[in-house]
């Protein structure tokens, strides 16, 4: 990624801001390198304006939200639907494990080593099955920030070919965001996993087969999903999200593409990157029809000469669907969106 500050609030972070960008007026092959400086500049100081004084005198985050069997031997911990805070620590994203005959297969590790330790603790609560494999879901923070928690272990931890150089791309910022945000954030370090899939893998916990794919750039360039053919169950990641936003940190039109072969009729059950568990139909046309109009308005803005702060302006407000956490994530979709379809 050539500006990380751009995807500051991916998955919840600050604010964009790029409606005050007053370098928004460029011709339009400098359009783009310039309005994400600034748009970077200004996200950082909003940043610190917003969400450093949250910091309540210090106090620890609590690490532990409860995990919740959805299927058998299915277990989630759903995180909040908020922005990050130092109460939350990110943990706003869905994590958790699924137990076989043999072992046990963790996907996402949370933001932060306390959490993934806590994921641990949780995963030893019901079985005394050893941990074989680590699925990171995809790049962002929220997601695969635990890993280092399970460093020790001797396991197969797994991830999207794309999803080490994300990593090393992204880590150093965001922790040193996330440090100024969280005390619980400590101790936390950025570690890649030790396996990646091209496209697909299968993996067995003991009479528990998973099938893992890789897919083409969609809500990042590092979507994996894990599929639990004994329940029928998709763990979708953050390519369906279910009542929060979707934050589009990848390609609108590759999402879209992707989204047509999520769910075949196997799957009967979703696990999404945020949000409730449901058969993911409704959550799935939710989100294509957010999609498709953030598309649709987008390229009839560029057709009709708009630049990026005069899109925002144009369809920056107003959420029909009621999506949480709203506000700031979709000016950010919106710049996502502009920055791909501008070069079609
Ligand atoms: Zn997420
Ligand atoms: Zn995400």
């Amino acid at each position: 990624m050539e500006n990380p500050a751009l995807y500051l609030c991916a998955d919840g972070l600050g604010h964009l801001g790029t409606e005050q960008n007053p370098g928004a007026r460029q011709r339009p092959g400098l359009k783009r390198r310039t309005i994400l400086r600034a748009t970077a500049a200004l996200a950082l100081g909003t940043l610190t304006g917003l969400l450093l004084p949250a910091v309540p005198g210090g106090a620890a985050a609590p690490a532990a939200l409860p995990f919740t069997e959805v299927a058998e031997g299915i277990f989630v911990r759903f995180g909040v639907h908020e922005e990050v805070t130092a109460t939350n620590c990110g943990a706003i994203a869905n994590i958790g494990f699924i137990v076989g005959e043999d072992s046990v297969a963790v996907i996402d590790s949370g933001t932060t080593r306390a959490q993934g330790l806590a994921l641990r603790e949780a995963v030893a609560a019901v079985t005394d099955k050893p941990i074989s494999h680590l699925f990171t879901t995809h790049v962002h923070f929220d997601h695969s920030f635990g890993l280092s928690a399970f460093a020790d272990l001797e396991l197969r931890s797994i991830g999207h070919r794309n999803l080490p150089r994300a990593l090393a791309e992204r880590g150093p910022f965001y922790s040193e965001m996330l440090a100024g945000i969280c005390p619980d954030f400590a101790g936390t370090v950025v570690v890649p996993p030790g396996e990646t899939v091209d496209d697909k893998l299968e993996v067995d916990l003991g009479n528990r087969p998973l099938r893992i794919t890789a897919w083409p750039t969609a809500h990042t360039n590092t979507d994996l999903t894990v599929f639990d053919v004994k329940t029928g169950t998709l763990w979708s990641g953050d390519l369906i999200f279910a009542e929060r936003l979707p934050t589009l940190d990848g390609s609108i039109l590759g999402w879209l593409k992707v989204l047509d072969e999520l769910l075949p009729e196997e799957v009967v059950r979703v696990i999404p990157g945020h949000g409730p568990v449901s058969d993911g139909r409704a959550a799935l046309a939710s989100e294509r029809r957010y999609l498709e109009t953030l598309r649709d308005e987008v390229r009839m803005a560029i057709r009709e000469g708009l630049d990026i702060p005069e899109t925002l302006a144009r369809i920056g407000s107003g959420n029909p669907q009621h999506w949480q956490v709203f506000e700031h994530n979709h000016g950010r979709n919106i710049v996502s969106a502009y920055t791909e379809l501008e070069w079609e």
